[in-house]
Formats: structure tokens, C-alpha cells, sequence
């Protein structure tokens, strides 16, 4: 059966961190397609520095497609708050016969009850989770265990970290420091010509 992931994210903007944890996953579980997808932040919701959604979405296809990744404007276009179940729901209708699978970092794995209608996730596709910024496997594979429990299926992947962040990103365009270690050089150009983050 085919293998689909799903990565969504706000992607303010994309950068290293969200493609080496998909490659990772790629070459461990050998999907044959991953969809990057940009959330729809609703207006009221959007922080000063958020970019508009043409520009995230821009920025990942600069970032995703030469790597073999897709992106996909879905939850762009979609009214209405962005929620994963939805997302994942629509995928089963446009690639039937598959199997989903829904990548993150430790930061959202570690509040998947919080999600909306979080145990249908169970049913609509795997889980795939690492550490991000530090050294909380034990935690993320005990969490791992509860989820099971409640009839997950997870794929917790000690992959080697690289703590990037998008906050971190904006903060050096802001204070004038170099991102060229953090985001693909495309991705970079684009930000500096369209001037975002407060970079000049
Ligand atoms: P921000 O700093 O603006 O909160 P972010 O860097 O966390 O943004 P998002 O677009 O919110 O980026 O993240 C999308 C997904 O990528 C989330 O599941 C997040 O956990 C994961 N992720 C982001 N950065 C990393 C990283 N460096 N390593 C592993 N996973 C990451």
C-alpha cells in the first residue's frame, strides 16, 4: 500500500528543522509521497509577524520541492479553522487506498490530546514524532505508550536533533544577523526580497 505523510505547520517561515525531520522519517518509513501543509491562520489568531499565506506557501515550495516533497494549499483555501482531522479526512477521499501517515515535533506530539477530535486521528493515519530541542525521548516514548493505550499508532524516531526554530529565524531577520545556516538559500532570497520579518 502507498505511503502518504502529512507535515502541516504554520511555516513562519520554513525552514531547516522541518525538512531534516521529514527526511528523516522519509528514510525510515519509505513513504513515497510527503505533503507539506500550510495552516490557515484565522485573522484574529495572526501574530504581528506572520506572513501573509502566499508568501508561507511560496516559501515552502522553494524549500520542499527540490527535495522531492509536495505542498499542498488545502487548508489555505479551506473557511474555517484548520484543524488536522479535517485535513486528514479530505486526503483519505483524494488518495483512497493509502496509508497516512501525520509527522511532528515533540512540542505537538506532546499535546495531541489537546487537539480537536484528537482519537479520530488514531483511526486516519500513524504518528510519526521526534525530539526537537532537547533530550525528551523517554518522555515523547512514554507518551507514545498512553496514546497506544487509546489505540494509536505511533513511530517515535530518535532522529538527530537540530534545534531551529521560525521564532529564532525572525528574531536574527529583526536583529540583522545572517539565517543562511537555517533555511534553504531559496528561502532565504525570498524573504530578503519581499523584505519580511522586518528584514531590509
Ligand atoms: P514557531 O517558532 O513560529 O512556533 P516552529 O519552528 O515551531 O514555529 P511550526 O511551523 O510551528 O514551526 O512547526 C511545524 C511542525 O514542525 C511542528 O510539528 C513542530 O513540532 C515541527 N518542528 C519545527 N521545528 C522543528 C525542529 N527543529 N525539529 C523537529 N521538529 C520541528
Amino acid at each position: 500500500m502507498e505511503k502518504l505523510a502529512m507535515f502541516g505547520g504554520t511555516f513562519n517561515p520554513i525552514h531547516n528543522g522541518h525538512l531534516h525531520l521529514v527526511e528523516g522519517f522519509r528514510s525510515r518509513l519509505g513513504f513515497q509521497r510527503v505533503l507539506f501543509i500550510p495552516s490557515r491562520v484565522p485573522p484574529h489568531k495572526a501574530a504581528p509577524d506572520l506572513a501573509d499565506a502566499v508568501h508561507r506557501l511560496a516559501m515552502c515550495r522553494l524549500a520542499a520541492e527540490p527535495a522531492g516533497f509536495e505542498v499542498s494549499d488545502l487548508e489555505l483555501h479551506r473557511e474555517g479553522p484548520s484543524y488536522t482531522v479535517d485535513t486528514l479526512h479530505q486526503l483519505h477521499l483524494m488518495y483512497p487506498g493509502t496509508q497516512l501517515y501525520l509527522i511532528m515535533g515533540a512540542d505537538m506530539f506532546l499535546s495531541l490530546e489537546q487537539w480537536y477530535r484528537f482519537e479520530e486521528l488514531f483511526q486516519l493515519a500513524q504518528l510519526c514524532a521526534a525530539p526537537r530541542d532537547d533530550n525528551n525521548r523517554q518522555e515523547l516514548l512514554s507518551y507514545a505508550k498512553r496514546l497506544q493505550s487509546m489505540g494509536a499508532r505511533t513511530h517515535v524516531e530518535d532522529l538527530p536533533l537540530l534545534p531551529v526554530s521560525s521564532t529564532i529565524i525572525r528574531k536574527r531577520i529583526r536583529q540583522g544577523k545572517p539565517i543562511s545556516d537555517l533555511v534553504p538559500r531559496a528561502v532565504e532570497h525570498y524573504i530578503m526580497e519581499h523584505h519580511l520579518y522586518g528584514g531590509n
